[in-house]
């Protein structure tokens, strides 16, 4: 599996190695900026698209995957998705 942060689904254009829900994106042909904005309408409105995107899961965990630091991926900005990974982290070590 080839993980490509520098893409995102919102892309006309499947990059290599993509994985399979990828064409299926809710954002599909959508303006990408809209997912990499600062502004909180943005946001608002890209987490929006996520919420009713069938493959939501499978994105957020592509990102959580790849590490990828920029853009709102499977409902959750970088800083939600930076959240997320030190809670399941300390889940882990909780658990052993
Ligand atoms: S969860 Fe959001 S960013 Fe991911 S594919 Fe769906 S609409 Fe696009």
């Amino acid at each position: 599996m080839t993980l490509v942060p520098s893409a995102h689904p919102t892309g006309a254009v499947d990059p290599p190695g993509v994985e399979e829900w990828w064409p299926r994106a809710g954002c599909r042909g959508m303006d990408p900026n809209l997912f990499f904005a600062d502004d909180d309408e943005s946001i608002t409105a890209a987490k929006a698209v996520c919420r009713t995107c069938p493959v939501s899961d499978e994105c957020l965990e592509y990102a959580m995957r790849g590490r990828i630091d920029h853009g709102v991926w499977g409902g959750m900005t970088d800083a939600e998705r930076r959240r997320l990974r030190r809670s399941r982290a300390r889940a882990s070590r909780q658990n052993g």
